[in-house]
């Protein structure tokens, strides 16, 4: 068997949400999909160890965000490598209340879905909640992002099977390496730099102020290592 084969299945990318009592939480998920049409329902599988699982199957509601192509890669991060048992996910970030009582995540969104959860399937390691559509918006023309891009061109994934990496020249003619962040997998290229944290092309590893955390998860420098 090849389990690349699944690697060829097409995702996007969502900000999923949910209420419990008063509280609210939310994560990146990929795995959305329409069900039927008539009535439209939606489907979402989440793994049962992340909190939000517990939010959904307390309120029976879920909303969906679907995000933008241009979503920078922080943000994604922030819902989708911290989680909501540390720290309010929804501080700072640009929400409504839907009528579902979920929060519904505005920032970065293309258009969102609210839904009410009408049948729970267990699979195993994740549940797949279907929900009933109560509630959709489409908020801007902007496409959304797919997963292949997000990995492709927002991460910069180099595949572990990938025989090689590309060097990039230095500025002193030397080769600079990539690096790769052990906690999200996200890979600094020196050649594309972290233009979201106002690091230019060209700038190596090493040259990164001490300060600097990976862009999407946050990690610091001395959790990201060099690409052999
Ligand atoms: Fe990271």
């Amino acid at each position: 068997m090849n389990r690349k084969a699944l690697h060829k299945i097409s995702y996007g990318l969502y900000v999923v949400t949910s209420r419990k009592k008063d509280g609210f939480n939310g994560q990146i998920a990929n795995t959305v999909f329409q069900t039927t049409s008539e009535p439209a329902t939606i489907a979402v599988s989440v793994n049962k160890q992340n909190f939000t699982h517990e939010f959904i199957q307390e309120s029976n509601v879920f909303a969906v965000s679907v995000l933008s192509k241009n979503t920078p890669l922080k943000f994604i991060g922030h819902f989708g490598f911290k989680s909501g048992r540390d720290i309010d996910k929804f501080e700072g970030i640009n929400y409504k209340v839907g009528r579902t009582g979920a929060p519904i995540v505005l920032d970065n969104a293309v258009a969102y879905l609210e839904a009410e959860v009408i049948k729970e399937v267990d699979a195993g390691t994740h549940t797949i909640f279907i929900g009933k559509v109560v509630d959709a918006e489409v908020l801007t023309d902007e496409g959304p992002m797919t997963y292949s891009y997000y990995h492709e061109v927002k991460r910069g994934i180099v595949p572990k099977a990938a025989p090689t990496y590309i060097k990039e020249e230095g500025k002193g003619g030397g080769k600079m390496a990539k690096y790769r962040c052990t906690v999200c997998g996200y890979t600094y290229d020196p050649g594309k730099g972290d233009p979201e944290s106002g690091i230019p092309p060209g700038t190596s590893f090493e040259e990164l102020p001490d300060d600097w955390v990976c862009p999407v998860c946050g990690a610091t420098k001395d959790q990201i290592e060099k690409v052999e």
